[in-house]
């Protein structure tokens, strides 16, 4: 399935496009992350790993996943 891939420095956040239901979870999580009028809608630059962990964990529709840099 299509994957998007947005590069951090410890993880690579991973979005399925067509799994997401547009529940806006993390929109309204970390605003300054993702923002889908923008392109690329989703900054990593803007929070911590540790910030970005704990809010693709609460993605309903399970579109976010990552993995951990090596
Ligand atoms: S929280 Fe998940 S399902 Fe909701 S908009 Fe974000 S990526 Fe899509």
């Amino acid at each position: 399935m299509d994957t998007h891939e947005y590069n951090a420095d410890e993880i690579t956040v991973l979005w399925k496009p067509k799994v997401c239901i547009r529940a806006g979870v993390c929109v309204k999580m970390l605003p300054k992350v993702y923002n889908p009028i923008d392109r690329p809608w989703i900054k990593t630059e803007n929070a911590t790993a540790e910030e970005l962990k704990d809010q693709i964990t609460k993605c309903p529709s399970g579109a976010l996943s990552y993995k951990l840099n090596s």
